[in-house]
């Protein structure tokens, strides 16, 4: 079976979020189970020009025609990487906006690199079985090949969308209707890219994708209720019948922590004791009093409202009056990046924030931290709470999406579960599962290593996920031809 994924950002070349791990890894779980897979992506600024050049293509957006060229590379693990250079829209320091906001010509730099993709299939002598889409920045690839490209053989090739975050929909103003020439009137309609008044990337994939699919089963339900549907929840509800949630996985080669090589001290659920190691050089690394039976509660996240930051806000004074210590990192939302400085002068010797992008010091939280707090507002899938169960941290998180269908609040009668859940969204809710999981660390030892033991065995691994996948590769290949 070929496999084109079709993305914005993929390890090991790009990487804003969780979307990069996803693109960076599936690949390589669906070529371990047999399948053959081309990635392709614009090249951005960060990606090295790779040696080998495919050619050149003619991307026609609006009146205008744009050239790109495709080049080539295959990572040391296999997989192929075709990259899209048009140096005016993809050359430059971020994928999608810089501190002041998102880039204003977002619409024309993924409507031209979804074009792209189809165009570049005219140059390769592969040619995919199914298309592999993810998130609003491809949405437009199966809209394009049963519009503009219905003609061509394109057009039978069957299309999977993964919808990472419905957040983000690449909702764009009527101007940009332009971009689709002759066809933009006859598209801008409620059953097609309409969006109240707004043209909408993400309902092309809604309404023309083959298949839909999001990040957990969980997910997959909540997108179509009102509280949680963005206002495209109607859209979803008509497909229900070819909606499917697939967990993520997260790579076991980057995050375990016996074999970790940032952490200061490897582990395993053999030797935890070990793990203490990395907790008091954490804190010492951090400046903060060091204490052995305080709790270090870690954070690696976007400052964003996503995450829960909100009601940290409202628990986090009542939270570090008790015996805690509190690291964080993470970065992005001006507000949220006043709190937290805020919160290390008045709460010096408890409290390490680092506002940044850092891979290895997230590591050294996964592995120092006893309690990991994710109180996400929605969570389509969530790596940290999977990261931080492999590493014996106890995540504490908001049933909601992807943390609903992966962690599972203690039960100390049957010794199962794996962490702390709260069920509303709600600040005292939070604070109640904060204090349950630090009484237990504190007053319960024995019950704390039996949550950390329980993440610890847990099986998150990439390989079951690419198996959903190619069934589905296959419904949908199935589907087409008949
Ligand atoms: P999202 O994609 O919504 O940001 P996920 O939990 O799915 O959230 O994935 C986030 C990934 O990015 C995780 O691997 C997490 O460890 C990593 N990450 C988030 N913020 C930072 C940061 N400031 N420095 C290093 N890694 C980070």
């Amino acid at each position: 079976m070929k496999i084109l994924i079709a993305t914005s950002e993929a390890l090991p070349f790009a990487k804003t979020g969780g979307l990069a791990d996803i693109c960076g890894i599936l690949p390589e779980a669906l070529i371990n189970l047999g399948t053959d897979v081309h990635v392709i992506l614009p090249k951005y600024k960060c990606i090295p020009t790779p040696n080998k050049q495919v050619g050149t293509i003619k991307v026609q957006i609006g009146e205008k025609e744009k050239k790109g060229i495709v080049w080539e590379e295959t990572t040391p693990n296999g997989v192929k990487f075709l990259f899209i250079q048009h140096n005016p829209y993809f050359n430059r320091d971020e994928l999608y906006g810089d501190k002041d906001g998102d880039y204003d010509d977002n619409a024309e730099r993924f409507f031209f690199f979804s074009r792209a993709v189809i165009e570049t299939l005219k140059l390769l002598d592969w040619q995919p079985d199914v298309i592999h889409i993810h998130d609003w920045q491809t949405a437009l690839v199966p809209l394009l090949l049963k519009t503009t490209y219905k003609k061509s053989s394109y057009a039978r090739i069957p299309t999977i969308f993964t919808i990472h975050n419905l957040a983000y929909q690449g909702v764009f103003p009527t101007e940009k209707l332009y971009l689709f020439g002759d066809l933009g009137v006859e598209l801008f309609t409620m059953d097609k890219l309409e969006f109240y008044g707004q043209i909408n990337f993400m309902k092309g994939a809604f309404r023309f994708a083959d298949i839909l699919t999001t990040v957990s089963k969980q997910y997959a339900r909540e997108i179509q209720t009102v509280q949680y549907g963005c206002g495209v929840e109607g859209c979803l509800v008509e497909r229900q019948k070819n909606l499917y949630g697939i967990i993520n996985g997260i790579d076991y080669n980057e995050w375990n922590p016996s074999t970790d090589k940032y952490i200061y001290k490897n582990y395993s659920n053999q030797n935890l004791l070990t793990k203490r190691e990395n907790k008091n050089k954490l804190i010492k690394e951090a400046n903060l009093k060091p204490s052995n039976n305080s709790p270090l509660l870690g954070m690696v996240t976007r400052l964003a409202d996503q995450k829960g930051l909100d009601l940290l806000a409202t628990i986090i004074d009542d939270v570090l009056n008790m015996d805690v210590r509190f690291i964080l990192l993470g970065t992005g939302d001006r507000k949220y990046h006043e709190l937290f400085v805020g919160l290390a002068e008045k709460y010096k010797d408890k409290v390490g924030i680092n506002l940044k992008f850092n891979n290895t010091i997230a590591h050294k939280i996964y592995a120092g931290s006893d309690i990991f707090l994710m109180p996400s507002r929605f969570e389509p899938c969530g790596l940290g709470q999977l990261i931080c169960l492999k590493y014996g941290t106890v995540p504490i998180v908001h049933r909601t999406g992807g943390l609903a269908d992966t962690v599972t609040e203690f039960d100390p009668i049957a010794g199962k579960g794996n962490g702390f859940v709260f069920i509303s969204y709600r600040a005292e809710e939070f604070l109640a599962s904060i204090k349950r999981a630090i009484y237990t660390f504190s007053y319960k030892p024995d019950e704390f290593k039996r949550i950390q033991i329980n993440g610890m065995q847990g099986n998150f691994s990439w390989e079951n996920s690419a198996k959903e996948y190619i069934e589905l590769y296959h419904r949908a290949i199935s589907n087409v031809s008949i």
